[in-house]
């Protein structure tokens, strides 16, 4: 296996809790507490949870007056729902290339890339990592473009900014997702956050059919059903409680594979700044990336390949090389890198791997 989630006995007695209380099941009092406790982690005024961390781009989006034909600047390399969330509605995703040691957004790229249509960029801290230059420089380019600023940090939570602010918290929105393979999961899920009032009423809005107040039915702006449920905010309270553990963890294992590979030539740990930011997935780059990965298959090791170049994908099959994407498609495989890994499993993984090249 190369992911799973890990949720237990706590997660179970406060379903039970719940059940027994016997509420609506739709959200309400735990959602607003899953809420409170991810906009007092982030340091940020308002939470908003979705039912998942793609329509949380959409709602972002939106929230942020991004238009059917406006075009929305996202990289190259990320996980699809990032361009998805914006195609949904006619925008245009517009893909520039990342850097080869951050895997964010590069600045140049993103500057070549506007145009009069431009409307928004969509950052995503790729691993938790945040841009070379740093997200300053992203925020004065949008100030100076007047280019709204959304940060996709589905791959960050337990993440910051090396000025101490979580990664998430410093765009217009920033966004989670609660997916299965994230640090911390609800199943499905996501949750916007934001520091300004009216984003926050829209977003809150457009996720329960535009009502004008809370259960009633006056209606006046267009919204949709986005919402979360009880259930799911039950299971994400006692992940919230697990998360510095796992921050932790995850660190540990990530040092813990460097050492274990860095006497191999041919595979290369890509660089990370554990100080601020905590890694997600484990990303190797090496050439012969799917010879290693039926390898370790054999020997029963999960792993995954990395993203392909998005413009490539057969549902866009837009032109255009991009050197850091396309070799990460190439290169790009994740090892096992779900929290519960002991230190014998990362052990024999490395081993595995120092067999396969000798
Ligand atoms: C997981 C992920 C998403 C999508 O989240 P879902 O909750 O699965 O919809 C979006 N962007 C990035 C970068 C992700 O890693």
């Amino acid at each position: 296996m190369q992911m799973k989630p890990w949720f237990g006995k706590e997660e179970k007695e406060a379903l039970c809790v719940y059940m027994d209380e016997g509420g609506f099941l739709t959200e309400f009092k735990r959602t607003e507490q899953f809420e409170e406790m991810i906009a007092d982690y982030t340091k940020t005024k308002h939470c908003i949870v979705v039912n998942n961390g793609t329509i949380s781009l959409t709602l972002a989006a939106l929230a942020a007056g991004v238009e059917a034909g406006d075009e929305v600047i996202v990289p190259n390399y990320t996980m699809i729902a990032t361009p998805n969330s914006v195609k949904l509605f006619g925008a245009k995703p517009v893909f520039v290339d990342v850097e080869e040691d951050t895997l964010c957004m590069d600045i140049q790229k993103v500057k070549e890339a506007i145009t009069s249509k431009t409307k928004a960029l969509i950052l995503v801290s790729a691993n938790g990592r945040y841009p070379r230059v740093g997200i300053e420089a992203f925020e004065k380019l949008c100030q100076e473009n007047n280019l709204v600023l959304i940060e996709d940090a589905a791959q960050s939570l337990g993440s910051f900014y090396p000025n101490g602010k979580h990664i998430g918290s410093v765009g217009l929105v920033g966004s989670f997702s609660f997916s299965a393979p994230k640090i911390i999961s609800t199943g499905q899920g996501g949750a916007l956050i934001t520091n300004d009032d009216r984003i926050a009423k829209t977003l809150r809005k457009l996720k329960d059919f535009g009502r004008s107040g809370g259960g009633n039915d006056f209606h006046n702006s267009i919204g949709y059903n986005f919402k979360f449920t009880e259930l799911q905010a039950c299971v994400g309270i006692e992940q919230m409680k697990k998360l510095e553990s796992r921050i932790v963890r995850k660190k540990e294992i990530y040092t813990l594979y460097k050492n274990g590979l860095e006497s191999i030539e041919g595979i290369r740990l890509i660089e990370q700044d554990i100080e601020h930011t905590t890694p997600w997935f484990y990303e190797v780059l090496l050439d012969k990336r799917n010879e290693l990965q039926d390898y370790l298959k054999g020997e029963h090791i999960g792993t995954r390949l990395m993203y392909g170049p998005i413009n490539k994908q057969v549902a866009y099959g837009v032109s255009g090389e991009h050197k850091v994407s396309n070799m990460i498609g190439k290169k790009g495989l994740w090892l096992p890198s779900f929290t519960q890994l002991t230190n014998e499993e990362i052990a024999y993984v490395c081993e595995r791997i120092q067999r396969f090249f000798r």
